[in-house]
């Protein structure tokens, strides 16, 4: 028997939801449901039903993990506890300071309706927070640091298009290489902000805009650029689209510790992620949890968990056996 998925938001994510869900046997796409006119979406799986969101509820016997493709800015944090009443869900829910908020939401959502919800799964938060976690029960005697990139930044990229005179932009993270050696060699150096990641923008102007100022605008930017040393490079449309078409990204997770009655060992734990396209990698991550929301489901769990509750082998198709004789 499959596991049939759901997917409610059809945007990157939801596309690569569908892709990652054809590379796993064990599951089938059931629906895919959107806010838009469901006729304008250009659906990959041959035969799959396309639906609104209103009818998500009529067909809750069809669906057996819904996955929550939206937005984390204003989409999840009213969907996941709405579907959460009639589904086993899985989000993406990345704004790290909601976390806790959205976490309760979602548990009593969870909790009235007897459904699982697994939030917060990705790459970062997903990945890496585990990557941290494993890394500070191992060295509790230690420093963690995170690096993200070389990536697109969407909220970034969205930010340079809002300023005057702007047609389109993209934005790459990037890490410095110098902190980043300093902390594979273990020097454990207490960097700022503008220390550990640079801000890479290439921006297409409109015709006869000023680039002195917009140039200016964006690196003077609170919140988003005025703490890092950022550069900006107004490039053609052609270019845009011929070079930054993709949705690359990555990143690495770095514990460094000691061990030893006078901490006379140093230890340094690495985990690194370069992805081609964040949001098909987000979406396999998130399928393999779908699976884990189902069999928990199955076991009669309800209530929220994020990617800590999870255990390892819940995410896999092959049976306990197979895992412990193949990959332990
Ligand atoms: P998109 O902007 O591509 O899609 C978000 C939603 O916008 C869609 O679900 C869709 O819903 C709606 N939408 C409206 N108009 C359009 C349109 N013209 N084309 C496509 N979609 C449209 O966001 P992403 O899919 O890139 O990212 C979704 C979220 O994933 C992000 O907000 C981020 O929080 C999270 N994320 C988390 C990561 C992690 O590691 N935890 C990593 C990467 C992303 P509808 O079909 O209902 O209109």
């Amino acid at each position: 028997m499959t596991i049939k998925i759901g997917i409610l938001g059809y945007g990157n994510l939801g596309k690569g939801v569908e892709c990652a869900v054809k590379h796993n046997p064990d599951m089938e796409l059931a629906a895919v449901f959107t806010r838009r006119d469901k006729e304008s979406l250009n659906i990959l799986t041959p035969g799959v039903k396309v639906c609104s969101v209103q009818e998500a509820e009529s067909m809750k016997d069809e669906i057996d993990v819904m996955i929550l493709c939206g937005g984390s800015a204003t989409d999840l944090p009213v969907q996941t506890p709405e579907f959460a009443k009639c589904f086993n869900v899985v989000d993406s829910f990345d704004t790290h300071a909601r976390i806790p908020e959205h976490f309760e939401a979602v548990d009593a959502a969870a909790k009235e309706g007897g459904h699982v919800g697994i939030i917060s799964v990705g790459w970062d938060p997903g990945m890496f927070s585990l990557n941290r976690l494993y890394g500070n029960v191992v060295l509790p005697e230690g420093s963690d640091y995170t690096f993200w990139g070389r990536g697109v930044s969407q909220g970034h990229s969205d930010a340079i298009r809002r300023v005057e005179g702007v047609k389109d932009a993209r934005q790459y993270t990037v890490p410095v290489e110098v902190a980043l050696k300093a902390v594979r060699d273990g020097e454990n150096p207490e960097l700022t902000t503008r220390q550990k990641h640079t801000r890479e923008c290439f921006v297409v102007a409109e015709e006869g805009a000023d680039l002195k100022r917009i140039e200016e605008e964006i690196v003077t930017m609170p919140n988003y650029f005025a703490d890092y040393d950022t550069t900006v490079r107004f490039i053609s449309e052609e270019e845009l689209m011929r070079d930054h078409k993709g949705i690359p990204h990555g990143g690495f997770v770095i514990r460094t510790g000691k061990t030893g009655w006078e901490n006379e060992h140093s230890h340094v734990i690495e985990y690194s992620l370069k992805l081609d396209s964040n949001p098909e990698f987000t979406a396999s991550v998130i399928v393999a949890y779908a699976r884990a929301a189902y069999r928990l489901s199955k076991e009669g769990a309800a209530g929220c968990k994020t990617v800590f509750d999870i255990a390892p082998a819940y995410l896999s198709p092959l049976s306990g056996e197979e895992l412990r004789k193949h990959l332990l």
